[in-house]
């Protein structure tokens, strides 16, 4: 008998897509200890550093003290714990909105929240680039899909028209990213909002690379712009910037608590362990405080000195750095796969994102900045990513 598995394994080595996980031996940071060797970590979301802070150790561990590990079952079901609570009042505060609630995800947030928005007479405009945990939350909704070219406004616009003449009674909900996390790059809010209003539609904006990286104290692409008030569903996570884990989404009373209602992965899943919603809050916290925009600051000027450090190429035009992600495009799958094993071998841990978390023939690295890496390993870097290019 064949293995299928085996025969679909090899076939997926065959074409350069085959996946497989690194062990690392220790706590995120700028440096990490990948199976017995120490690199340079340009890999990872945590763009502020607090996946390893003090703060939040403290916190989870001030948590276990009072409320144990495990959250015992949905909160719906076995009562929800102060923790929770108290980290949805603290993230309605500083993204100013009227109420919050978290999820054990980002992808959570997602699948959950998008079948409660819109049902299957309902239409979903998606962005071509938007996260898979979008894609599955739309499909899962079973609402007409309709995707638009990455923020390409023009044809936003005619699907817009499209749904309002063949669907003149549906809800239209827009979902789309602040900034693109393969890209780095960024919405034209402003504009996509404008259109938002002009045909009645609802805009679910997620911001999971953009808190803790843009706008005042962190509080992501909304708020930078002033337009915060016009985001009807904003999303984010907890895993990235706030060096966490979870889901969140800011909104309305009533989206609230018709959330709490309706969005399945919030209502048939336990709640998260009580210390992480206790880490997660107190990285809330320090994102609202003057050290934590003076963080975030720091974070800026790094991501000042990698623009500086890469090697310009118009090629590349994410260097226009609208955020903490640089993607290197190379193109081929086994290039860039080859191209990462390189930088390993010199020390840095960048990794190759391939098919199908981008599209076919577009692999590249993906190199992420945190305010924990100093200017030596990014001049470090930029100076051996010229050099590998340079030799091949
Ligand atoms: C990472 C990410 C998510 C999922 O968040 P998790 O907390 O990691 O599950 C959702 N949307 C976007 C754009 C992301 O980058």
């Amino acid at each position: 008998m064949s293995d299928l598995f085996a025969e679909q394994l090899q076939a997926l080595r065959a074409r350069s897509l085959h996946r497989k996980m690194r062990e690392i031996g220790s706590a995120q940071g700028a440096i990490v200890d990948l199976v017995g060797k120490r690199l340079i970590n340009f890999s990872s979301n945590d763009y502020l550093g607090l996946a390893n802070d003090q703060r939040l150790r403290d916190a989870a561990t001030a948590a276990i003290a009072e409320f144990g590990v495990g959250a015992g079952s949905s909160r719906l079901i076995s009562g929800t714990q102060s923790p929770h609570l108290k980290l949805e009042n603290a993230l309605a505060k500083w993204k100013e909105t009227q109420a919050a609630l978290c999820f054990s995800s980002g992808y959570a947030a997602a699948v959950g929240t998008l079948p409660a928005l819109a049902g299957k007479s309902d239409v979903l405009l998606l962005d071509k680039l938007c996260h898979a945990s979008l894609i599955d939350g739309a499909k899962l909704s079973g609402a007409i899909l309709r995707v638009f070219p990455h923020n390409h406004l023009g044809k936003l616009e005619s699907h817009l028209e499209w749904a309002k003449r063949e669907h003149p009674n549906s809800r239209i909900v827009i979902v789309t990213e602040s900034v693109f996390s393969m890209d780095g790059d960024r919405v034209p809010l402003r504009e996509l909002i404008e259109l938002k209003k002009r045909f009645g539609a609802l805009l679910l904006l997620d911001e999971a690379h953009a808190i803790g990286v843009i706008g005042p104290n962190g509080r992501g692409l909304a708020a930078e712009e002033g337009l915060n008030e016009d985001v009807d569903v904003q999303m984010g996570t907890l895993s990235k910037a706030l060096g966490g884990s979870g889901g969140y989404i800011c909104g309305s009373r009533s989206l609230i608590e018709w959330l709490i209602n309706r969005a399945r992965s919030f209502i048939y899943s336990t709640a998260s362990p009580p210390p992480i919603a206790a880490a997660a809050r107190a990285a809330v916290e320090f994102l609202a405080s003057s050290e934590g925009e003076h963080r975030r600051l720091l974070l800026w000027k790094r991501i000042e000195r990698m623009r500086e450090s890469l090697p310009a190429d118009a090629a590349r035009p994410a260097n226009a750095a609208g955020s903490a992600i640089f993607p290197w495009i190379v193109g081929d799958e086994q290039a860039a796969i080859d191209l990462s094993s390189g930088l390993q071998i010199e020390g840095f841990f960048v990794p190759a994102i391939r098919y199908p978390t981008v599209t076919k023939g577009s692999a590249r690295l993906r190199i992420t900045l945190t305010a924990s890496h100093d200017e030596a390993q990014i001049k470090g870097l930029g100076d051996t990513l010229r050099r590998l290019s340079a030799t091949k």
